[in-house]
């Protein structure tokens, strides 16, 4: 299975899932049709699924689309998004798995940008290879999603569960916000030479406009203040010793950075 990354709208990445072997291709928040439907047709691909992570439309955007080029195709999304993915057909819980090409992807339930945001994590097949996730806007290289319909406390137990991973997992963030967030964190804590080796490396790439996704969970959590609200130079950074109270201020500054 090979994963492809194409860029859509302003900087949101669309990933799609490819088996040579049975021609076919699943594809995670098709923000457009157009660029998904030119490169099925260049590799001779046939649509099967979309895995969509929310209902926002900027990750459902190419749903009707390409649900009417490829009529058998099957839409998943969370349970709780019932009624505000367009197509939606398969209704997902935390737990539940899907499966495409021989592998089965687990879903992870990580409410908080929105109530309903689920997450689609592919373990390795054997144990040295990564597993890849595919977290929607729940974390960002760098950064985490806004608060649209959670609580500070839900986004820590999401972004909890997903720190958990093995730490050489891939991860496949649905926006291209990297830069920002590594200038944010910047501000947050100036001196901290993880994230400034990181922001060096993250400006570099941009520069050169290379993508900075995937990320792997091993760096996000060194230099991912959003990853880091138990360690002590941050709290200190932030002025409080409570991992949740240090995930909220980091939030609210983030939001009015
Ligand atoms: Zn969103
Ligand atoms: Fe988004």
């Amino acid at each position: 299975m090979e994963i492809i990354r194409l860029p859509m709208l302003f900087d949101n990445y669309t990933f799609l899932l490819c088996d040579q072997r049975s021609q076919t291709a699943v594809v995670v928040d098709p923000a457009e049709a157009q660029p998904v439907l030119a490169y099925l047709n260049t590799a001779q691909l046939n649509l099967v699924a979309i895995w969509n992570t929310h209902h926002h439309h900027d990750h459902i955007g190419g749903n009707r689309a390409l649900l009417r080029q490829f009529p058998e195709l099957c839409i998943y999304g969370s349970e709780a998004d019932r009624g505000r993915i367009p197509g939606q057909q398969r209704f997902l819980a935390g737990g539940d798995r899907v499966e495409f090409a021989g592998r089965t992807a687990q879903v992870l339930f990580v409410p908080g940008h929105t109530w309903g945001h689920i997450a689609y994590y592919l373990p390795p097949i054997a144990s040295s290879d990564p597993g890849e996730l595919f977290c929607g806007d729940t974390l960002f290289a760098g950064g985490c999603g806004r608060l649209f319909e959670g609580t500070p406390a839900q986004m820590l137990r999401s972004l909890q569960q997903l720190r958990q991973l093995p730490a050489n997992t891939r991860i496949w963030c649905a926006h291209e916000y990297t830069l920002k967030n590594f200038e944010f964190a910047l501000s947050v804590a100036p001196n901290d030479p993880q994230v400034q080796q990181r922001y060096a490396q993250v400006k570099q790439a941009r520069h050169q406009r290379q993508p900075t996704i995937p990320t792997t969970l091993a760096i996000e959590q060194q230099t991912n203040l959003f990853l880091r609200w138990d360690d002590p130079a941050i709290q200190a950074q932030l002025q409080c010793d409570d991992a949740l109270e240090t995930f909220t201020r980091l939030r609210s500054r983030k939001d009015r950075f």
